[in-house]
């Protein structure tokens, strides 16, 4: 999963009178875009178009040298220290809080993909809401952190309405007291409960983005979301989605598999016709239903799951995005490459409705990733441990140079755990970042608003 996501920020110091020699960097990728050639780095995210005949970016005049230097796309490091350092930066503590708070497990839909079916499903209670803003203000206090991101994720947070109330109450006190920036909060929801006066409240209290999810089309969607009391889930979420759009930011996460790829055309036209759209208040949000083992050693239901190196998932990013930008719909593509892993970085948690903490924003109820609990306080001593292992294990991706270790960084532990019940280890993808970066690259250029051409 990882929610960390913005690749697009990053840039290195520029130092024009280096000892070394500038060489391209390790993490540059030259992608063919409808016949523009253009050059994206994997870690600043910065695109360039370049002449397509030109092979060495040093053959560029010094002026484009020094802007090449100040994208990232030229360095003075060697391999081994520029590998290093993007290592260092994956495993550094991170100013910046990434919470996951987990208001309710319970849920009033039945998906029988939630992978959170493996939990017991339960409302936090108010002791619980207290002494997690406790330990919540003791973070801050402690000056460990400075800034903070919230996720309220369910269940379903808005089946605990007063505790939703107390927890945005609380997170504006603590961000007053300890002068933290305003940061974002999300709340993830069906969108089937709350009225728009309801909506308007928790924006007030500090709510800047909507999240709601969708299967696919009607018959998809209705098919997948079960409700004892909604009998076409799907019409009565489309029906909400301007008010949410007028009152937040919006994301429409669309989860899909092989077989419902098909009927994201339906969903997209019924998206079109509802009227946030002119005023582009949404994105939507593709994100696939992954099985990970490895494609084609262990059989995997190839309807429903795509394998984690399994060639149709970057073809179907491809569709999807041909498919938004034919309609001018905005696409947020944070799901084609999970971030690399915020788990070592001390920085994310988990928080559970008993209290529970994990360093891993998927491992619900999983004990390898706990980081304690907001009664005794939390522990990263088993964190600190992981974390020179997985500085080790990187050995082989430094070694082989891979071009994408930083958006990669080793994969992801929850999955690995999935996959083969130990967390350690590296989790290779690599076939699939070879397929899926021209898609991500072509969608990302040809939907820029601002677009650098080196001719
Ligand atoms: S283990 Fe790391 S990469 Fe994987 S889901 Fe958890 S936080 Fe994200
Ligand atoms: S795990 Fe694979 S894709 Fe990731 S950095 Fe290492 S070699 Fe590259």
């Amino acid at each position: 999963m990882g929610g960390e996501g913005r690749r697009h920020s990053r840039q290195p110091s520029f130092k024009m009178a280096g000892k070394q020699k500038q060489r391209d960097s390790l993490f540059n990728h030259r992608i063919d875009v409808s016949g523009e050639s253009v050059l994206f780095n994997a870690f600043t995210g910065n695109m360039v178009c370049v002449p397509g005949g030109l092979t060495n970016v040093m053959d560029f005049n010094f002026d484009q040298r020094r802007r090449l230097a100040q994208l990232g796309f030229l360095v003075d490091s060697t391999h081994e220290d520029e590998a290093m350092s993007i290592v260092n930066t994956l495993v550094t503590h991170s100013r910046r809080m990434y919470l996951i708070f987990t208001v309710a497990t319970s849920c009033d839909l039945k998906c029988s993909y939630c992978f959170e079916n493996r939990t017991r499903r339960s409302i936090m209670s108010a002791e619980t809401l207290d002494l997690s803003l406790r330990w919540l203000e003791k973070q801050f206090a402690k000056k460990r952190f400075s800034d903070l991101d919230v996720i309220i994720f369910g269940g379903e947070p808005l089946l605990a309405p007063d505790r939703l109330m107390s927890l945005l109450n609380g997170l504006a006190n603590i961000r007053e007291k300890h002068d933290i920036c305003k940061g974002a909060i999300l709340l993830t929801t069906n969108a089937l409960i709350g009225n728009s006066s309801l909506f308007k409240q928790l924006c007030k209290l500090g709510v800047t983005q909507v999240q709601v999810s969708f299967d696919g089309d009607a018959s998809v969607t209705n098919a997948r979301r079960k409700s004892h009391k909604v009998t076409d889930v799907y019409h009565e979420t489309l029906s909400r989605l301007p008010m949410l759009a007028e009152l937040s930011e919006l994301t429409i996460k669309l989860n899909f598999t092989p077989e419902t790829v098909k009927s994201i055309p339906m969903f997209m036209d019924d998206l079109s016709r509802i009227s946030a759209r002119k005023e582009k208040n949404f994105r939507i949000k593709p994100e696939p239903i992954v099985r990970y083992r490895p494609y084609g050693v262990e059989m995997i239901n190839l309807k429903e799951e795509f394998g984690s190196n399994d060639p149709r998932l970057a073809e179907s990013f491809d569709l999807i995005c041909r498919l938004a930008e034919e309609r001018n719909i905005e696409v947020d593509l944070s799901a084609v490459f999970n971030t690399p892993c915020m788990a070592f970085r001390g920085s994310s948690y988990l928080l559970e409705p008993d209290g529970s903490l994990r360093s891993c924003i998927s491992a619900f109820g999983m004990d390898s990733f706990s980081l304690g609990n907001v009664r005794g306080g939390s522990d990263h001593s088993g964190q600190s441990l992981a974390l020179s292992r997985r500085v080790r294990d990187l050995k082989g991706c430094i070694e082989g140079r891979c071009a994408f270790l930083p958006m990669c960084g080793g994969g992801c532990p929850y999955e690995k755990e999935l996959a083969t019940g130990k967390k350690n280890g590296i989790l290779c993808r690599r076939d699939y970042f070879i397929s899926a970066l021209p898609i991500f690259v072509g969608s990302a250029w040809r939907t820029a608003k601002h677009k650098l051409f080196f001719l």
